[in-house]
């Protein structure tokens, strides 16, 4: 494979385009180095032409993610996450214009969100258009943490990618080796899931061009709909919860999931408006607003084990989240917050459990 001295001028001009725009890492994968490997790593599902894809990242603020994560300030981590790709989708924009006046084809990829509707079941498994994280593995953005979630030494997984697919010839960029990734196996990221998704002991692997990757068996997408969708919360040890003010217990058995899911999705419609207001919409349901509660696989990681272990103190110190019936959200202490949940109104109450 060719390295990073003896890229094309195209691959250069592309990689000083994204690192003034803010990148850190930029890589680049072809048809064979995405060869054999799953359907969301097949680029002419979304450019019958497309010779490569141009993937990047761009960091996420670490002191915003400190609050969040230790429950001091919630708004600015989720604007943050909202600027940050807002500013991935005006990058991806410009480059694609870029390519496009340069003679190539080129599509700029929505970075979350978008599903492969003509799939049976597609709201279950939201398997993507392209996935983001298999380009930056094979890219060598990034590498899989045990979590998953792409990661990139001095940073964690405190990062988001962009993704543009095109017909211009690109040189690929290598991975990064196995033992020079970012991930130190702490397992944290597994201790910070209320939902229970990651397994800690079993591995999955991924061959993509001929290359093993492996990360984390994950158990039933539905746990972390239920988490990351912001309709539950609370950790089982009742000590903390994520930015939701939801209650739901989270079954053990993956079986008895989907009603506690449809209950807590159906009862979050009815909760008070949070302020202030914000959210994104998501195909699952369009007509819902959807707030950043969680995410705390990816907000925990540093790449630095001492550092991760201070954002996981501080989360599992932040407290618990509840919410009142005009609304607004209350931070507390476990033991006051169950008091402080007790003492709602039973209707509104009701709303969280
Ligand atoms: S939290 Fe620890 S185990 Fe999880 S991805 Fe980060 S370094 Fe790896
Ligand atoms: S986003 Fe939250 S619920 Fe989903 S896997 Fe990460 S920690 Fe778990």
């Amino acid at each position: 494979m060719m390295s990073r001295e003896i890229l094309t001028t195209l691959n250069k001009e592309i990689e000083d385009f994204l690192t003034e725009r803010g990148a850190i890492r930029v890589g680049f994968a072809t048809l064979e180095t995405l060869a054999g490997g799953p359907p969301s790593t097949d680029l002419k599902y979304v450019l019958p032409e497309a010779k490569s894809a141009i993937i990047y990242a761009l960091p996420l603020d670490r002191k915003k993610i400190r609050d969040f994560l230790a429950k001091k300030e919630h708004y600015k981590a989720e604007l943050d996450d909202k600027k940050v790709n807002e500013k991935i989708h005006e990058n991806n924009k410009e480059l694609a214009k870029w390519l496009q006046e340069k003679g190539h084809n080129a599509v700029a990829l929505k970075n979350n969100n978008i599903y492969r509707t003509e799939l049976k079941g597609w709201k279950r498994d939201m398997h993507p258009d392209i996935s983001h994280r298999y380009l930056a593995a094979v890219s060598g953005v990034g590498s899989f943490g045990w979590s998953g979630n792409i990661g990139i030494k001095g940073f964690g997984t405190a990062i988001m990618l962009g993704a543009i697919v095109t017909d211009a010839e690109l040189a690929p960029t290598p991975r990064i080796p196995p033992e020079e990734g970012f991930c130190t196996n702490c397992k944290l990221c597994v201790a910070v899931c209320p939902a229970g998704f990651f397994d800690a002991r079993e591995e999955i692997e991924v061959i993509i061009g001929s290359e093993k990757f492996t990360y984390s068996k994950r158990h039933d997408k539905f746990r972390c709909q239920l988490v990351c969708g912001g309709f539950a919360g609370l950790h089982k040890s009742g000590k903390w919860s994520t930015w939701s003010p939801g209650r739901f217990k989270i079954p053990d058995d993956d079986e008895k999931l989907f009603p506690v899911l449809a209950d807590a999705f159906y009862k979050y419609t009815k909760w008070p408006e949070r302020k202030p207001p914000g959210g994104v919409s998501n195909p699952i349901a369009p007509d819902v607003k959807l707030r950043m509660t969680c995410g705390m696989c990816q907000k925990v990681c540093t790449g630095n084990e001492e550092k991760t272990r201070q954002n996981y103190e501080l989360l599992i110190n932040s407290g618990c989240v509840i919410q009142n019936p005009d609304g607004e959200i209350l931070v507390l202490p476990p033991e006051e917050a169950q008091e402080a949940f007790d003492a709602l109104p039973r209707k509104h109450r009701k709303l969280y459990c």
